[in-house]
């Protein structure tokens, strides 16, 4: 039989092994964790179930398409389809706002006049945005294109601060690959010009708007989503092990984990990395951004937020970025509310809170240092140069949101992990 290798056992890992074992290839998957799933996992809280962030499933296409119907028949049908309703909380305001921002608030914000100028200055009479005043997604800054398309005074209010805690990376050097309309990008079918329809995105929303709003398949397993993962990696050969770094990589390259043993790449038809480029080559020097999650159960509170919100951002210089209440996704039946408040941390974070609380928090799904890539140019040409040094070993393939170093959630890893499955004889 032939022997495949998959570092990293999340949801890239586990999908790149659904798809070889169906090959029949004998897989191992080499996981620091205990079980599938990486943050995808669904942890519980005092009876809860909860994610490390919301892990909502949003790809276009409906049950057609081969990775959402993937899902289905892992869950047999049982599913959530959920609409997305998000406020940011303005603390000079003292006043919630509908996230993304809608044109029918602005009468609300005090600083209106000069909102409206700023928005005339790219926009015709009926306020639709002229794309010719436009940077080009793709060829511009996070702030450029924002901070254009809805004016320096919503940018600073609702994005600027945010943007900079969210992935520890100022407006100004984030690259648009972070933008959802770049995330979506590869998944819209062009027209004969060639174009998505993404190109003039709007981030000002003028009619009743929930995140991902036309995706029809956006769900939330009815059990979580750790039958899924398990089921993927079903029957696979489990090594809880962490990989420490790949040595000898100009002659016999054998991967070193931290139990000590060693993994020569020379005695699998593939081996498969999920995880970070520079924790494979052990060397730590792209920059990332971490998210300590902290539950916090308000006992019969019934429902905490709002107009059925799933999530509240603070969009200044707070520590938090989002509060999520979970029972709004998971529909978990209780008198008592779980929220999850979201911070970032940077990595080595671990090293500042008692031993104890780290622990709980890691083998909880409480805890990431290296949550979100930080896509600076210059961390992405580093990113480059990684993946053209891996290329001295010929059956080293790298799938997924951590290890391709994209702003990706489920679906997009999901897709590049199923996609390699099927490339490979
Ligand atoms: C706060 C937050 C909210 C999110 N919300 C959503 C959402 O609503 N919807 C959505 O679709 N996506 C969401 N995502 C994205 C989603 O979590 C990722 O797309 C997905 O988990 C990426 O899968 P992966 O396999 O690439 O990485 P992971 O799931 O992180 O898996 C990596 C695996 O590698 C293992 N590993 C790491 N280092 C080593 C090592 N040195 N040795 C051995 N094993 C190692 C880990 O234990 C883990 O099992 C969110 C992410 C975050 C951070």
């Amino acid at each position: 039989m032939k022997k495949v290798l998959i570092i990293g056992g999340g949801v890239a890992g586990s999908t790149a092994a659904y798809m070889l074992k169906n090959k029949n290839y004998d897989v191992t998957i080499l996981d620091e964790n205990s079980i599938p799933g990486g943050l995808a996992r669904t942890c519980y809280y005092a009876g809860h179930p909860y994610e490390f962030g919301p892990h909502i499933w949003f790809w276009p296409g409906g049950v057609e398409n081969p990775i959402n119907k993937l899902i289905v028949d892992l869950t047999d049908g049982e599913l959530f389809y959920i609409d997305r309703k998000l406020f940011s909380y303005i603390h000079q305001d003292k006043k919630k706002y509908r996230y993304p921002v809608h044109f029918n608030e602005i009468p609300d914000m005090p600083e209106k006049d000069k909102i409206y100028d700023e928005l005339k200055a790219v926009r015709d009479d009926n306020w639709k945005l002229k794309e010719e005043k436009l940077p080009t997604i793709g060829q511009c800054t996070f702030e450029e294109y924002f901070a254009t398309a809805i004016g320096k005074t919503l940018y600073g209010k609702f994005m600027e601060n945010y943007t900079h805690k969210m992935w520890n990376i100022p407006g100004h050097t984030l690259q648009t690959s972070m933008v959802w309309a770049d995330r979506f990008n590869h998944a819209y079918s062009k027209d004969k010009e060639g174009k998505t329809g993404l190109e003039g995105y709007d981030p000002l929303k003028f009619e009743d708007h929930t995140l991902g709003k036309g995706i029809r398949f956006q769900i939330y397993p009815k059990k979580g989503w750790n039958d899924v993962w398990g089921t993927m990696a079903e029957g696979c050969n489990w090594v809880r092990d962490g990989v420490v770094s790949i040595r000898d990589e100009d002659k016999q390259p054998y991967l070193l984990t931290k139990s000590g043993e060693k993994y020569y790449f020379g005695d699998y038809k593939y081996v498969i990395n999920t995880i970070d480029l520079d924790d494979l080559y052990g060397e730590n020097k792209l920059n990332y951004t971490g998210r300590m999650m902290i539950p916090l159960l308000l006992p019969d509170l019934g429902t905490a937020f709002p107009q059925g919100a799933e999530s509240l951002h603070y969009s200044g210089a707070e520590f938090q970025t989002r509060v999520t209440e979970m029972k709004v996704i998971t529909q978990h039946d209780s008198p008592d509310s779980l929220i999850l408040i979201e911070v970032p941390i940077l990595p080595g974070a671990a090293n500042v809170f008692p031993k104890n609380t780290v622990g709980f928090a890691k083998e909880n799904n409480l805890f990431a240092e290296k949550a979100y890539p930080q896509q600076s140019k210059e961390a992405m040409s580093m990113h480059r140069a990684y993946m053209d040094r891996s290329k001295k070993i010929p059956n080293l393939h790298h799938t997924g949101r951590h290890a391709e170093f994209r702003y990706w959630g489920m679906p997009e890893t999901v897709n590049s992990a199923y996609n390699l499955g099927l490339s490979l004889e």
